[in-house]
């Protein structure tokens, strides 16, 4: 049998001093040295509640509230703090009734130190296997979220990519729709040519630095921002009409005009823009999200005048 490890928390719960004090000095003999005490059924459901104990050594006889009843509010509480009940009762019916109660073990005053000893190893060992065990569940689960949330994600920009997006507006248009929903799409003016200008790690950086400003021209919580593919991006924005989907796209487009990069091989501006489309749904039309899409409007060489600087028009689409 392993030897106990003092960092285990036991609460012992017992209305007579005498046996309180004798199961004390017997846990600090076989080494438990963090012990909690509780003389009723109140006090040891606070100290589990503000202590969380590793193991509860519990009464079964006490005055106003009984073990039964602490056992049965720890169960209702969803407590899963092991607990062996010390009854002076040694009749089946008591200790079928505290194992129905989800006590781990029973022991009978007066009790065998050897006994006490075994039967409190056999304890904390189970919940050390069961907390082990949850630690790896919750490792693992954390683990297949991160999978998850990377198989969700573009790797360039960090945003959710085309497999995300996908989900999202499906589920958006959901048969539960109520309120209207709205989506932009964007892509990068001359992308190519500033690739053939500045070379592809420039062409990450820019797609990296506009898919940050879109993120940041959306609402938090409520759009998502998504790379589509290439140099082409989507934002879905649920519960959102015609007029503020506009808003939010000129928003997007002044952000990303704003960041200031240059392009020498725009035919529109001096620095990198964005055309944009934006279509709103409302609920009432049935609709399929593939058709849907809207495509961005690509700016004319005829708009590339001073007055017209990075000002790709935003186009609407009836949906
Ligand atoms: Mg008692």
């Amino acid at each position: 049998m392993e030897s106990p490890t003092p960092k285990y928390t036991v609460l012992i719960v017992d209305d007579n001093d005498n046996n309180r004090s004798l199961l004390e000095r017997q846990l600090r003999r076989l080494g438990y040295t963090n012990l909690l005490m509780a003389q009723d059924g109140e006090e040891a459901l606070q100290a589990i509640a503000s202590h969380g104990p590793d193991l509860v050594l519990l009464d079964i006889q006490m005055p106003r509230m009984d073990g039964y009843e602490v056992l049965a509010a720890m169960k209702e509480r969803g407590w899963a703090v092991p607990t062996i009940a010390v009854s002076a009762l040694d009749d089946i019916a008591s200790i079928v009734r505290c194992i129905e109660l989800g006590a781990e073990d029973y022991l009978t005053k007066p009790f065998e130190k050897v006994l006490l000893k075994a039967r409190i190893h056999s304890c904390l060992e189970k919940k050390r296997l069961r907390d082990r065990e949850v630690h790896y569940l919750r490792e693992l689960e954390a683990a297949n979220r991160r999978l998850s949330e990377m198989a969700n994600l573009d790797g360039l920009t960090g945003i959710p990519n085309r497999r995300l997006f996908d989900t999202v507006l499906a589920q958006s248009l959901g048969p539960t729709l109520a309120r209207p929903l709205s989506l932009i799409v964007f892509d990068i003016d001359y992308f190519k040519q500033f690739n053939d200008c500045y070379g592809h790690l420039q062409g990450d950086d820019c797609l990296r630095r506009v898919a940050t400003a879109a993120v940041q021209s959306t609402r938090l919580h409520q759009d998502t921002v998504a790379r589509y593919g290439g140099e082409e991006f989507a934002v879905v924005l649920p519960d959102t009409d015609r007029e503020a989907a506009m808003a939010i796209a000129e928003r997007t487009r002044e952000a990303i005009v704003g960041l200031a990069i240059p392009h020498a091989g725009s035919q529109v501006a001096a620095c990198v823009t964005v055309s944009l489309g934006v279509t709103t749904h409302w609920p009432t039309v049935p609709l399929t999200p593939a058709p849907w899409c809207p495509k961005p409007t690509k700016p004319s060489i005829k708009q590339s005048t001073p007055a017209a600087i990075a000002r790709s028009p935003i186009r609407r689409y009836d949906g």
